[in-house]
């Protein structure tokens, strides 16, 4: 492994067309906010890089909307999305933007390196066109049906359903975002990126060189180069970007995506006079964090890009988080299911930390996952108030009322296995810590921290200093013990602040206030050390790291949510109030002789994820007449799946079927094995099972709607 002298971290340019909501959070500004402070704690030398993505198709067309320009748009959310990361404490070092001079003259020098080196075709095409508004329609300015997963509102440039990657020629009854017009062909020039020149390079440097990628990374960018790249437009037909700096090139601008990462090196720019050193120095670890949605221009396209021109690094990992969802459903700006970080902030005041716990705990790692209100109060109120906060509190008011408010002394010769043994677990704890951190398992480094405080919690519980003080003052050994137990108990404390600084930057410094100490005590060379605290200094009073939340927040959250969707429903509902009924879902019951279920609403149909995959392996499982073990592969992970159809099919004569799966079911174990999902099967009057699956080979991963 290289030995990396600096490290250069950035997190996703978020688009400044909205606010920030907690997806965003979950998925890239957390992780990689804990990462930099780790890093800090540690005196490395880092940058921590951001900033507003403020050009593109939304932006114009959310001004257009609005009657205001595009730099009143971005102009506006810029400041609220920058407001709620300093306030949830994401610890920039420059939080830039996109529409600023640097940027503009970086990317803009960028592009004409390459188009001097002849690295762009330049093309006319035929390209969709509004009449009605006179626009060339690419990216989001163009919906249609998605060829992969069949999504009716796919953009021109990506599908957020299937995530796939798009042109608007392959929409399949395309119509413009703009005046929902059905566009005609119109001839344009562009300059397209050949990104099949650089397959041979992509292949080795991912596919080879970083097998240690995260699997959803990596399988994704493998799926993406085992199906082939094409040459991409670099421009657009646009007056709201980056002026292409080309003759010939007037009306229009730098592609959003073209422009939006070299955003990372305007900022480092911007930053500091040393900037070459991190996009140059070999000895740079370079580090993308960003959201699955971003992984193709990431981790194919950017790296092209920086490969292309030649003077930068390349990233070292891009470790890609996948979607939060709230409530079992996928978050929908449009449709307001979001949980907005501004609110969240003012209705949670003193709370930053529980949101940056519970995003941490519940991070969408390796699988989408889902953020519920009663799992945030959960976490809080027995995790971090009762496991965490508790035996800090303990600690602090026993040492106050047995040991005279000061740090006691440790006898050596008291010591018992106990004491020895959590004494180890420190040291375990810390290195434990750092292994995670360092291989971006995040949830698995937060919970190694709970669980040391776990451990605390049962140290004290079976120590008992409480009831060895009724033996005072006649027993001088039960004094020894207490010491002793206390003692220990506050170097886990100390040890307890150095570990959680990362992740909860605002608890570490309450405990750091409470121990009396400086903030050089957070050094993480210090992590796992047992004289962190020294005898007979006298400490603080303790104060409460974590409130309790009641379940009245929480129902007045749940409810918040529930009527914005109303909100965001509001105009459809409108239009429908002309139509006699005043129900526009009524109530029929369907007679339960025909063998239908009782009816569902669609919502509860769309919280099922169905998905197609690929049995690759097939076992029988010991013991077990029925169920065979099988791995269904759906592009972008590998599922294990216990099916109850051994009775009906040969293991080896199913291996390659294509199925469809419940992806999203609650994993269940039979048999001591995990089930991840279930496999649909029809079955006839005779009770004989048949696979369902698509009528022609479909790619792993396309949704079942
Ligand atoms: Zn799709």
């Amino acid at each position: 492994m290289t030995d990396f002298k600096r490290y250069l971290v950035t997190a996703a340019l978020p688009y400044a067309n909205g606010p920030l909501h907690i997806g965003h959070l979950a998925g890239c500004y957390i992780p990689s906010d804990i990462y930099v402070r780790w890093l800090r704690a540690q005196k490395k030398d880092v940058k921590f890089v951001g900033g507003s993505d403020e050009h593109g198709v939304p932006i114009t067309i959310r001004a257009m909307k609005e009657g205001v320009s595009p730099q009143q748009v971005v102009d506006k959310y810029h400041a609220i999305i920058k407001d709620s990361l300093t306030r949830i404490g994401i610890s920039f070092d420059i939080y830039s933007r996109t529409s600023n001079k640097v940027h503009h003259e970086t990317a803009s020098a960028f592009f004409k390196k390459m188009y001097d080196d002849g690295l762009f075709e330049e093309k006319e095409t035929e390209q969709y066109y509004d009449e009605k508004t006179k626009t060339f329609l690419a990216d989001r300015y163009i919906t249609g049906t998605c060829p992969v997963c069949s999504n009716s509102n796919a953009y021109g440039d990506q599908c957020e359903r299937c995530g796939s990657v798009l042109s608007p020629e392959q929409l399949i009854n395309p119509r413009s975002t703009l005046s929902d017009a059905i566009p005609i062909k119109k001839k344009t020039k562009h300059w397209y990126f050949p990104l099949q020149n650089y397959e041979p390079f992509l292949n080795k440097w991912i596919l080879e060189d970083h097998k240690e990628w995260k699997n959803n990374v990596y399988g994704q960018c493998k799926s993406w180069l085992d199906k082939g790249l094409q040459s991409r437009a670099m421009t657009r037909d646009s007056n709201w970007g980056i002026k292409v700096p080309v003759t010939g090139a007037e009306g229009k601008v730098l592609y959003v995506w073209f422009d939006a990462p070299i955003g990372y090196i305007s900022a480092t720019k911007e930053l500091t006079e040393k900037w070459a050193d991190y996009w140059r120095k070999e000895d740079t670890k370079l580090v993308h964090f960003i959201g699955k949605d971003n992984i193709v221009f990431h981790c194919i396209i950017f790296p092209a890009m920086l490969k292309a021109h030649g003077d930068f690094v390349l990233p070292d990992n891009v470790p890609a988080n996948e979607f939060l969802n709230i409530e079992g459903d996928k978050v929908s700006t449009s449709r307001n299911w979001a949980v907005w970080v501004d609110e969240y902030l003012n209705d949670f005041p003193g709370c930053e930390d529980v949101l940056r716990y519970v995003l941490c705990a519940n991070a969408p790692e390796t699988k989408d996952n889902d953020f519920t209100w009663k799992d945030f109060q959960d976490r809080n109120n027995s995790e971090l108030a009762s496991i965490f906060g508790n035996f800090v509190n303990r600690t602090f008011v026993l040492m106050h009322k047995l040991c005279g408010g000061k740090v006691p002394k440790l006898h050596e010769d008291m010591l018992q296995q106990i004491d020895l043994t959590i004494m180890e677990s420190i040291g375990h704890a810390a290195s434990n810590v750092s292994r995670f951190i360092n291989e971006y398992k995040f949830r698995d480094a937060l919970f190694e921290i709970i669980d040391l405080s776990r451990k605390g919690n049962k140290y004290m519980q079976e120590m008992e200093p409480w009831i060895k003080a009724k033996k005072l003052p006649g027993d001088p050994d039960a004094q020894k013990l207490i010491d002793n137990c206390l003692h220990i108990c506050l170097q886990l404390t100390a040890n307890l602040a150095i570990l959680i600084n990362p992740f909860l930057p605002t608890t570490a410094q309450k405990m750091l206030q409470m121990m009396k100490v400086v903030d050089k005590m957070l050094d993480w060379e210090n992590a796992g050390k047992l004289k962190l605290l020294s005898v007979g200094y006298s400490l603080r009073e303790p104060q409460i790291l974590f409130r309790k939340i009641e379940d009245a927040e929480i129902a007045a959250q749940i409810d918040k949510l529930k009527a914005g969707l109303v909100k965001a429903n509001a105009p459809n509902q409108k239009q429908e109030a002309g139509t006699a009924s005043p129900d526009p879902t009524p109530q029929i019951s369907i007679p339960m002789a025909t063998g239908i279920k009782p009816q569902v609403q669609y919502d509860d149909f769309a919280k099922l994820d169905l998905k197609v995959g690929t049995i690759t392996a097939a076992e029988k499982v010991e013991k077990a007449d029925k169920l065979l073990k099988l791995e269904v592969d759906l592009g972008f992970e590998k599922r294990t799946i216990v099916s109850g159809i051994a009775l009906h099919f040969q293991a080896s004569a199913i291996i390659g079927r294509q199925v469809v799966i419940v992806a999203n079911l609650a994993p269940r174990k039979m048999r001591g094995i995990e089930s991840n999902g279930m496999i649909l099967m029809a079955e006839d009057g005779d009770g004989k099972l048949k696979f369902v699956n698509p009528d022609e080979a479909t790619a792993n991963g396309s949704s079942v709607n």
